[in-house]
């Protein structure tokens, strides 16, 4: 029986306005579900108006961010330090997202600093990683993932909570996602990688999320699988009814 609490976690990419953040909070807050952790990711401007609207309606869904750098801070013109994140109360972060790697050229070094600038914060990273199309149909899934998580974690693996999100990148915004139980396979691959840097109790603690074309019809599949702990949502979280649908589903 699994004992990590479910996270699911709305990435909104660049997506959304205030307007369309407090229709979304209003409804999904509304909805009691203290046995899953919920958390919305925003575009940064929009977490005041996310803290703000936190409160008043005594939402139980977190603030997260989608990215952070990796300076504490100083002259870095537009970034955005991890204090700052939890000025506003953002208690998870993601990092490595294969957007900002593909389009943004995020480094592993770049990454590295992030992760210890988050828990320096005292916000939760939730390190993502998966492979490409090539890399899959290639047969190096396992390489890859010991490498994206390899040049992260060593050396600081330990020093603070942490969260994985497995996303095989062809499964991002295309309607093709992994099946549930080619995800499943991966996460118990990932659960025993972790034990490289984490006792066997730590890695059974790490909730490790799958991410890639989920909704509300194929939420609950994944959920069931025993390594699986939650999911990064992003097209199918931008709508507060099938937010919420896949809520309940999970
Ligand atoms: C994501 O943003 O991490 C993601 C998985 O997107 P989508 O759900 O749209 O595939």
């Amino acid at each position: 029986m699994k004992t990590r609490t479910p996270l699911v976690m709305a990435n909104w990419k660049q997506h959304g306005s205030e307007a369309a953040l407090t229709d979304w909070l209003t409804s999904v807050s509304a909805i009691d579900l203290p046995e899953i952790c919920r958390v919305l990711c925003v575009p940064l401007p929009y977490l005041a108006k996310l803290r703000q609207q936190r409160a008043e309606l005594q939402s139980q869904v977190q603030a997260g961010a989608q990215l952070v750098s990796a300076f504490r801070g100083g002259a870095y013109t537009g970034e955005v330090s991890a204090a700052m994140l939890s000025e506003f109360q953002v208690a998870y972060s993601l990092i490595g997202h294969s957007e900002r790697r593909q389009w943004f050229d995020e480094t592993a070094s770049a990454r590295r600093g992030q992760l210890s600038a988050l828990w320096q914060a005292g916000i939760t990273p939730v390190l993502c990683v998966g492979e490409t199309a090539l890399e899959h149909q290639q047969g190096q899934t396992c390489e890859v993932l010991m490498r994206q998580l390899a040049e992260v974690l060593d050396g600081q693996a330990t020093a603070g909570p942490l969260v994985l999100a497995y996303e095989p990148v062809f499964a991002i915004g295309s309607g093709k996602p992994l099946s549930a139980q080619s995800a499943q396979q991966m996460h118990q691959q990932l659960r025993l990688m972790l034990k490289r840097w984490y006792s066997a109790a730590d890695c059974q603690r790490i909730r490790i999320l799958y991410g890639g074309s989920v909704n509300n019809q194929n939420a609950g599949e994944y959920l069931r699988q025993d390594d699986i702990d939650g999911v990064l949502v992003g097209s199918g979280s931008l709508q507060a009814g099938a937010f919420n649908a896949l809520c309940h589903a999970v």
